[in-house]
């Protein structure tokens, strides 16, 4: 048997491709958490959140989560553990919000923000003033009360000038970036810049976390709430600094990319 159970499957066809809300998803569908996230993301797109293009990009991520068995494998933890210690340790940590991050995991950021302390800022490929408010107002409904990104007055070395827009007290002073669902452009200039950088993405070939410090190969409605509840454990453990540095040494990016790729290859 393949990760799914076929039969399983069969029993909910007739689960309509249009739900009005994701409460009438059933929660037992063997697909629950695709359906769940493409809902959210043709939502996203109603509401002006998220781009026509943020569907491709959706797209593509699930053919390789269904590859990965749409779990978080014991490599793709490490690194969301990993990624925990290295935003505890930051002095000026920031989470970028993107269309497609902002229509699926919008008050689990605000959650992972919570628990490291740090900014939230909106930071569009296809950047207009509407998308940006759409995106701010959607945030603030999910519980977050400062959002950074508005300004934009601020610019990443070496990319063209819309894509290139940050808050120089924003991503533009951060040390740590957790940049989900990046540009692969934009995840390179800011490797250039000297950002540590933590990536969130599903295709481990992807130029994102192929230069990302820690790449997590995992579905962001997934990945993020295990970095927010790794990061409260060590907090509630006490771990020192010696400790958050001892883990984020530990990680092997390379190692966790070629388990990733090997694993979609292999589908062991
Ligand atoms: P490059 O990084 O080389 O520019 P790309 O053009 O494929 O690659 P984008 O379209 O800019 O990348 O970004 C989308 C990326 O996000 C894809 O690699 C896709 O697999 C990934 N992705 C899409 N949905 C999710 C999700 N829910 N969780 C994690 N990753 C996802």
């Amino acid at each position: 048997m393949t990760a799914f159970d076929l039969a399983t499957v069969s029993e909910h066809e007739t689960v309509p491709a249009e739900v009005e809300d994701e409460e009438e998803i059933p929660t037992d569908h063997p697909r629950y958490t695709d359906l769940v996230t493409r809902h959210r993301i043709e939502r996203g797109v109603e509401k002006g959140i998220t781009h026509l293009q943020g569907m491709h990009a959706e797209g593509r991520g699930s053919a390789f989560d269904y590859l990965l068995g749409e779990e978080t494998t014991p490599t793709a933890d490490e690194a969301e553990r990993a990624a925990a210690a290295q935003l505890l340790l930051a002095e000026k940590p920031v989470l970028s919000i993107n269309g497609n991050v902002a229509a699926l995991v919008p008050a689990e950021m605000v959650a992972l923000a919570d628990a490291v302390d740090a900014d939230l800022e909106v930071n569009l490929f296809n950047r207009t003033p509407e998308r940006i408010d759409a995106i701010v107002s959607h945030l603030r409904e999910h519980g977050a009360t400062d959002v950074k990104g508005i300004e934009a007055d601020a610019r990443i070395p070496n990319l063209e000038h819309e894509r290139a827009k940050v808050d120089a007290e924003g991503i533009y002073a951060a040390d740590v970036v957790l940049v989900p669902l990046e540009d692969g452009d934009r995840a390179e200039a800011l490797e250039a810049m000297g950002k540590t950088e933590i990536v969130i993405d599903l295709n481990p070939l992807s130029r994102s976390p192929q230069v990302a410090d820690v790449p997590i190969v995992d579905n962001i409605v997934r990945a993020v709430p295990n970095i927010t509840a790794h990061a409260e454990a060590l907090e509630g453990d006490g771990a020192s600094d010696a400790d958050l540095e001892a883990i984020v040494d530990a990680f092997d990016r390379e190692a966790a990319l070629e388990d990733a790729e090997a694993r979609i290859r292999s589908g062991l």
